[in-house]
C-alpha cells in the first residue's frame, strides 16, 4: 500500500518517501526501482510450484525482515543487484516465461516492489503473456497489501518461522512478526480455498532453526486448531549458519536430527497429511549457496 509518496507496503509502515521526486531509502533499503540479484528456472521447489516445467524464480534485493541467519545478506542487507525499470522487469519476465518455458513467475521476497510487478504484468498481459504467480514469502506481510495485489498470488508460499515475538525480533528484527504472519496465512488459506485444483493455493513452509523445534511445534500446533490440518506443509531442515548466525550459538549450527524429528512427528500428530519433508542432507552448503527460500529432497510427510 502507499499514501501518497510514502511507502506502507510491509507492516513496517515505515512511510518512507519512495515513489516522489526525491525518493528516500525505506527500512529495507528500497527506493524507486525495483531490484533484482538473480533470477532463472528452478526445479528444487515443492512440486506443485514447480510442476514439470520448473519455477521461475525472481530474488528481489533488500528485505522487510533482517533476519541475522540470512543467506542472502549480500542483496537483502547490503542491497547488491541491479536497478531496472518497468520494461526491464518485463523483460526477465517475458524471458523466463517464453525461452525457458517456466510454469510460474514466483517473486521471492516481492513485497517492496509490487507496484513495479503489477505494471510489468500489464505489460506482458497485454502482450498475451500470461502465467501464474507464486508470491514467496518470510510470511511478515500486511493483508491489505496481499488484499490490494492478489492477482500477483496465484501460489502463496509463505513461511511460518516464529510463535514468539520476543524470537522474532531478536533473529529477525520483526517484532510483531507472529500476528502478522498469521493474519497473513490466514488469508492466504482463505484465498486458496476459491481457487481450483492446480490453479493456484497454500503452501506452508516451517524451517526448522537450531534450538527453536520448539516454535515450529507451536506454529503447527496453531494452524491445525485455528485453520485446518488440511493446508499443505513443507518442514524445511536446510537452516545453514550464515551471516551474524555463525557467531551466535545455537544458531552456528545446522539443525539436529532429533530437532527436525519432533516436528514433523508432531505435523503427524496434529493430522497434517499433505505436505513434503527434506533429507537432513539438503541443509548442505552447496545448496545454501541457491538461496534462503530454496529446498531440494521434498517427500511426503506421510509416505
Ligand atoms: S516495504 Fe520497505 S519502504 Fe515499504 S514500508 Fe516496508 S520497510 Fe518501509
Amino acid at each position: 500500500m502507499t499514501a501518497g509518496d510514502r511507502c506502507e507496503l510491509c507492516p513496517r509502515r515505515c512511510k518512507a518517501r519512495r515513489f516522489g521526486p526525491s525518493p528516500e531509502k525505506g527500512y529495507c533499503g528500497a527506493l524507486d526501482a525495483p531490484r533484482v540479484f538473480r533470477y532463472g528456472p528452478h526445479f528444487g521447489e515443492e512440486p506443485p510450484i514447480c510442476g514439470e516445467k520448473g519455477s521461475g524464480c525472481i530474488f528481489f534485493s533488500r528485505c522487510t525482515m533482517k533476519c541475522v541467519y540470512c543467506q542472502n545478506s549480500p542483496w537483502s542487507w547490503k542491497g547488491g543487484g541491479d536497478d531496472m525499470d518497468v520494461e526491464g522487469l518485463a523483460s526477465i519476465m517475458r524471458k523466463l516465461a517464453v525461452e525457458d518455458g517456466v510454469g510460474n513467475w514466483n517473486l521471492v521476497s516481492p513485497t517492496p516492489y509490487l507496484p513495479y510487478i503489477e505494471k510489468a504484468a500489464d505489460l506482458l498481459s497485454r502482450e498475451g503473456v500470461r502465467l501464474p504467480f507464486v508470491w514467496n514469502s518470510s510470511g511478515y506481510e500486511r493483508v491489505e497489501t496481499l488484499e490490494r495485489y492478489r492477482r500477483l498470488c496465484d501460489w502463496a508460499l509463505f513461511d511460518l518461522r516464529y510463535s514468539s515475538d520476543a524470537t522474532a525480533m531478536k533473529l529477525s528484527g520483526a517484532p510483531d512478526y507472529v500476528e502478522r504472519a498469521r493474519e497473513a496465512l490466514k488469508w492466504a488459506w482463505e484465498n486458496a480455498k476459491g481457487k481450483r485444483e492446480g490453479e493456484g493455493g497454500l503452501v506452508a513452509r516451517i524451517l526448522v532453526i537450531p534450538g527453536h523445534a520448539d516454535e515450529a511445534i507451536e506454529s503447527l500446533a496453531w494452524m491445525a486448531t485455528e485453520l485446518s490440518p488440511e493446508i499443505p506443509v513443507s518442514i524445511m531442515s536446510q537452516y545453514t549458519p550464515a551471516y551474524e548466525a555463525k557467531s551466535m550459538p545455537p544458531l552456528d549450527r545446522s539443525v539436529t536430527e532429533e530437532e527436525y524429528s519432533s516436528v514433523v512427528d508432531a505435523a503427524e500428530d496434529f493430522g497434517f497429511g499433505n505436505g513434503w519433508i527434506q533429507d537432513m542432507a539438503s541443509s548442505s552448503a552447496e545448496l545454501a549457496l541457491l538461496g534462503e527460500n530454496m529446498s531440494a529432497g521434498h517427500g511426503p510427510v506421510r509416505p
